[in-house]
């Protein structure tokens, strides 16, 4: 496995691959890598002649009092566990290697983006779509693989390939969960055991909701939002947001809805959690 510090060693790496008509496949992370990230590397390895592992936390989509000094990174356990799965290239450059210091250029979607964490992390996005634009240009992948633990953020990268026409494919993920349920995230080890236990109701609150939009249809969303606020305040969570929403359009679902993203997002103690479960609307 070959590992990159710099912009240049990438670009001239991924054109030289690309010259030799072998296929690229990207899998963007902010490292503290876990099973969730390596299903994603693995879905890549299956399609890719080489797969780029890009290891990178992205400033930019931090706000102010979010929680970028402390997030999690562990360099030699990342590097371990992308050799063990495959891994052709890791890029792991520094803030200053990937931003000018007077950068002031953004891609910014403005829909899909707009509610659930575009609402509550403003500049949250804008840093997603603005890094992952320049990865795309820097590692020239034929395909990039995004995982539905983010499923806003999947979509708004779609959208963002489409309207800019990057030549890249997004291959969409299926989330993958711990055994007792919760959704396996870089943040969970900030959470005591006992947070832990707690924010299981997440996914309890999403999986008892989707039951009940199943069987009910979507007239009942509004009831199966505030339930589910319920069940998770009631285990000590600090909601966030519990919502209901078209996933092609990130708007309340409408008659011609064909697919609902009911997603959650929801503090215990300092720590903020996503979860989400997408619910086919049957009629
Ligand atoms: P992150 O390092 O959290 O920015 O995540 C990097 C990529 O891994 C994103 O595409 C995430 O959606 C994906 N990812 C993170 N956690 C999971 C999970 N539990 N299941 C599936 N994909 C995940």
């Amino acid at each position: 496995m070959i590992i990159f510090r710099t912009k240049a060693e990438l670009a001239a790496f991924a054109s030289e691959t690309r010259r030799s008509g072998k296929i690229i496949g990207l899998v963007p992370t902010m490292g503290y890598l876990h099973a969730g990230h390596m299903s994603l590397v693995d879905t890549a390895r299956a399609k890719a002649d080489v797969v780029i592992v890009t290891l990178f936390v992205n400033p930019t989509q931090f706000g102010p009092t979010e929680d970028l000094d402390r997030y999690p990174r562990d360099f030699e356990r990342d590097k371990k566990m992308c050799e063990e799965h495959g891994v052709d290239v890791l890029f792991a450059p520094e803030a200053g290697e990937m931003y000018a210091a007077d950068s002031s250029t953004w891609i910014e979607e403005l829909d899909l983006a707009k509610p659930l964490c575009g609402a509550s992390r403003p500049a949250f996005y804008r840093g997603v779509t603005t890094v992952v634009g320049k990865l795309f240009h820097l590692a020239q992948p034929d395909f990039a693989c995004f995982g539905l633990k983010d499923a806003q953020q999947c979509f708004v990268i779609e959208r963002m390939v489409r309207d800019l026409d990057f030549q890249v494919k997004i291959i969409p993920c299926p989330l993958v969960r711990d055994d007792d349920g919760l959704a396996l995230s870089s943040r969970n080890r900030y959470l005591s055991a006992d947070e832990r236990s707690r924010a299981l109701s997440i996914h309890r609150a999403l999986l008892e909701g989707r039951k009940t939009l199943e069987e009910k249809g979507i007239a009942v969303l509004d009831d199966v939002c505030k339930k589910a606020v319920e069940v998770i305040t009631a285990a000590g969570g600090r909601v966030d947001y519990v919502e209901g929403l078209d996933r092609a359009t990130m708007k309340a679902p409408g008659a011609d809805c064909r697919e609902v993203l009911l997603a959650a997002a929801v503090f215990f103690g300092t720590t903020r959690l996503i979860d989400n479960e997408l619910v086919e609307v049957k009629r």
